[in-house]
C-alpha cells in the first residue's frame, strides 16, 4: 500500500516500502529539523494514499 508522510514544513514523502518511508522521514527530520524520529513515530505519521 502506498503511504504518505507529510511534515509541518510542507515536505512530504510517498512510498509503498515501509523501510524506505521511515528512512526518508528520519533523514528529513535530522537534516532539516535536527530531530530524532523513531520508526514507530515515523509510521504513526503515515497515511494511506488513495
Ligand atoms: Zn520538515
Amino acid at each position: 500500500m502506498l503511504k504518505r508522510v507529510r511534515c509541518d514544513c510542507g515536505w512530504a514523502v510517498e512510498s509503498a516500502d515501509e523501510d524506505e518511508l521511515v528512512a526518508e522521514v528520519q533523514r528529513h527530520a535530522q537534516e532539516v529539523h535536527h530531530l530524532g524520529v523513531t520508526r514507530v513515530q515515523a509510521l504513526s505519521l503515515a497515511v494511506p494514499v488513495e
